[in-house]
């Protein structure tokens, strides 16, 4: 990081969280030591195989996946892409596609590509998804391939998914669990949680953008999207990506680490909440309303509207004062759009539009808080001083 940009105050982790130091220095070292290819017989292309199966072992020991079924990718979205596209084969045995409303387009627009009937489960005004309509939706006896998100990555909502991989197990269904906002900040156990395949990616946890994988059960069987070599034990083939494999493998023991002391970033994020809506109670501001405050979500979020105020707006005003959030929805083209994942949760259009998100993360400290909590305010003063002006002048005309 420059130093102009050292002096910012970055909050938007769910985004892209900053790559970690040891990160860096573990793919610094394998581009140092030659970067050859995985599959090369000689010894430099047995120790970058090394390092990838290192990074291999990390991962699936921090999920409790089977080693055999971890496959590389290039992002969280093709981990995504690569699990609903293998089980859409008309010729497979998945005969419909049960998916959660408030998912990532990863998911939604990939369930949107097949022939096989879609159906989208609701959420309640917390964001949590209705049990029960899972539940009488698995008891078609048709096969789904059930596609549901361990954590939300707009409000941080989380979902009780080893009780879902429980049911759409019991139902001979196939779970497929979305775990890229979860890793790192939430324990994800493949066995415990009775998931068939987990979608990861590394930029949320401080590795690199361009990594990611896709980790399946023993039983789960998988049909590539990429045909070519045999590399990823036939399932993925194209030489690997060394460098984001191994800053994957780095981030994955950091999180490790981290997640021993989670709950420390709740306290922060708690803090700012609390000093948040006692700054516009002081003011006599208009209220805060907090998305997904009142179940149990990731302890690195907050999602939250000012009446009044666009989401837009805040963005930018804040983005001047030094500090990077986002809107509710980040939208990857850089345009906002409502975000889907509010609409579902039934909030009303006003709020939608304004609604945006905190997220912090391995390197943020108390005084990101704090200067987020002063600036926040003092915007949303100027911004009701300027109202009160334009209607005196209106008044006096
Ligand atoms: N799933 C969720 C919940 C996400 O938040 C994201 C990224 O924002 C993705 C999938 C896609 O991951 P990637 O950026 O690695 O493609």
């Amino acid at each position: 990081m420059s130093n102009k940009m050292s002096e910012r105050h970055y909050l938007d982790y769910n985004a892209t969280a900053p790559l970690r130091p040891q990160v860096r220095a573990a793919m610094l070292d394998a581009l140092e030591s030659g970067g050859a290819n995985p599959s090369s017989v000689h010894a430099e292309g047995r120790h970058a195989r090394a390092l990838i199966e290192k990074a291999r072992h990390s991962i699936c020991e921090f999920v409790a996946g089977d080693a055999d079924g971890l496959i590389f990718t290039s992002s969280g979205t093709e981990a995504c892409n690569l699990a609903l596209q293998t089980h859409l084969a008309p010729a497979g045995k998945i005969g419909r596609i049960l998916v959660s409303a408030i998912e990532h387009p990863a998911i939604l627009q990939t369930a949107a590509t097949s022939e096989l009937p879609v159906l989208q489960l609701g959420v309640d005004s917390s964001g949590q998804i209705d049990l029960t309509a899972l539940d009488s939706a698995l008891q078609d006896p048709t096969p789904a391939l059930v596609a549901i998100m361990a954590a939300n990555n707009e409000t941080g909502a989380i979902q009780p998914i080893a009780e879902i991989g429980k049911m759409v197990r019991a139902h001979g269904s196939v779970f497929l669990c979305d775990g890229v906002q979860a890793l790192g900040k939430m324990p994800l156990n493949m066995q415990t949680m009775h998931i068939d395949m987990l979608a990861l990616s590394a930029h949320k946890i401080g590795g690199a953008a361009g990594s990611g994988a896709l980790l399946i059960a023993p039983h789960i069987e998988i049909k590539p999207l990429i045909y070519g070599g045999g590399q990823e034990l036939r399932r993925r083939a194209g030489t690997e990506n060394l460098l984001g494999i191994v800053g994957f493998g780095a981030a994955i023991e950091c999180a490790a680490q981290d997640l021993l002391t989670i709950d420390a970033l709740a306290v922060l994020r708690d803090k700012m909440e609390a000093q948040l809506e006692k700054e516009m109670n002081r003011q006599k501001l208009a209220p805060l309303h907090f998305f997904a405050r009142d179940i149990e979500r990731l302890p690195n979020t907050s999602c939250f509207a000012i009446a009044g105020l666009s989401s837009e707006t805040l963005v930018m005003a804040l983005d001047l004062e030094g500090i990077a959030v986002s809107a509710g929805a980040a939208c990857s083209s850089g345009k906002v759009t409502a975000s889907h994942v509010l609409t579902a949760m039934g909030v009303a259009d006003d709020l939608v539009q304004g609604a945006i998100r905190v997220s912090l993360g391995w390197d943020s400290k108390p005084a990101d808080i704090d200067n987020l909590v002063a600036c926040l305010t003092a915007f949303v003063v100027r911004q009701n001083q300027t109202y009160k002006d334009s209607q005196l002048i209106k008044a006096a005309e």
